[in-house]
């Protein structure tokens, strides 16, 4: 049971509250939001007068929610959550797409990945700078360096930012780069230490499912770091594991109609883990679109041939403007559109992959 409190209900009457519930033989558990907060209750509340906290004039509801998944149901929430990101919304009516390198290699490569998303209009850059990856042979990532490379080409073109943390020791230099989105990648999905470090924090956060995760799983693991108070929390279908191994992964298209009736929070897709071959990542896009995806994270490279780590499936620049015009097209049909800076008439845009926009 939660019991939510109205914006600015001071310290002293959350204790009030929390005595009350304590007087009951239960727990509690504060989760503090950026307005209100939310009270938790813990242990049997088959008793629990509920009356008495609504009789409270500081409280706004109280909520009881079957799933095991608590704060991020749509049972607790009706409405979706629409996570802003330097103003701009992702979930919502617009799909945000977010396009750059698996790793941050060079500032060079940088510039060039930083002009690439702004030249296909896409609103938000990644880049791994701490690279989680399979052989300890393999390139690991520049780390702080990295940040680096990134915020500082992104800067140019006032482009947020999204790159994975792996471990809870390096938060505050995501914190000095002022990293817009934190990413918990596949791997580290189940890794309760760092979502609950991550849930104490206001930045908002890309929480992809694990390789072999259930929906369940996932929901459980996003609720860790929407107890800790963050609730800036977009889930990102990344593919699975199946007996299947003629590409990388299985996108799993199911989860996006699934999770967009189960949880309140904004649902994004990465073709290019799925399919893990650039020439699959089109088809994935649209049909992740078509199925109710809020946004897309897109592998990007501005020479993939050359790329330090994951270049048989990242876009080249042409390819990536190529997709956004695609995307834009099915978007449009669905009655969304792609968040844009300038907006730009369908009418503009051929089908034909080939052909770029008529008029600017
Ligand atoms: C990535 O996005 O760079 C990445 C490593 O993805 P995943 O965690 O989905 O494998
Ligand atoms: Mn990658």
């Amino acid at each position: 049971m939660f019991v939510i409190t109205k914006p600015n209900t001071s310290s002293e009457q959350i204790a009030t509250l929390q005595a009350m519930v304590e007087d009951l033989g239960l727990q509690t558990m504060i989760m503090q939001g950026s307005q209100k907060t939310v009270v938790g209750i813990i242990g049997d509340t088959k008793h629990v007068p509920e009356g008495a906290f609504l009789n409270l004039d500081f409280v706004e509801c109280v909520k009881s929610v079957s799933k095991p998944y608590k704060l991020v149901s749509r049972e607790f929430q009706k409405e979706d959550t629409i996570v802003k990101v330097r103003g701009i919304p992702i979930g919502g009516k617009a799909i945000q797409i977010i396009a750059g390198p698996c790793s941050v290699e060079t500032p060079q490569q940088m510039q060039a990945s930083a002009e690439a998303v702004i030249a296909a209009g896409a609103l938000f850059m990644r880049g791994g700078a701490f690279k989680p990856r399979t052989s300890p042979y393999t390139f690991q990532g520049h780390g702080e360096k990295g940040l680096e490379y990134l915020v500082e080409a992104a800067k140019e073109y006032d482009l947020p930012v999204v790159t994975e943390l792996m471990d809870v020791r390096d938060i505050d230099k995501f914190l000095k780069y002022e990293v817009d989105i934190i990413q918990i990648g596949t791997r580290n999905m189940q890794n309760f230490q760092l979502l609950k470090e991550v849930g104490r924090l206001k930045v908002p956060v890309i929480l992809k499912r694990g390789m072999s995760a259930t929906i369940k799983e996932w929901l459980m693991a996003a609720e860790y770091i929407a107890a800790g108070g963050n609730t800036n929390i977009i889930l990102a279908e990344r593919g699975i594991r199946t007996f299947e191994s003629a590409y990388r992964n299985v996108l799993d298209v199911s989860a996006i109609p699934f999770l967009k009736r189960e949880t309140h929070l904004p649902v994004i897709v990465d073709p290019s883990h799925a399919g893990g071959q650039s020439w699959m990542v089109s088809a994935l896009s649209l049909a992740a679109i078509a199925a109710g995806a809020d946004g897309l994270l897109i592998e990007s490279h501005p020479n993939p041939d050359q790329a330090w780590s994951d270049g048989e499936q990242a876009l080249t620049p042409t390819e990536l403007k190529d997709l956004m015009n695609e995307l834009r097209l099915v978007a449009r049909v669905l009655g969304r559109d792609l968040g844009q800076r300038n907006v730009v008439p369908v009418s503009a845009y051929s089908l034909d992959k080939t052909t770029q926009p008529l008029a600017a």
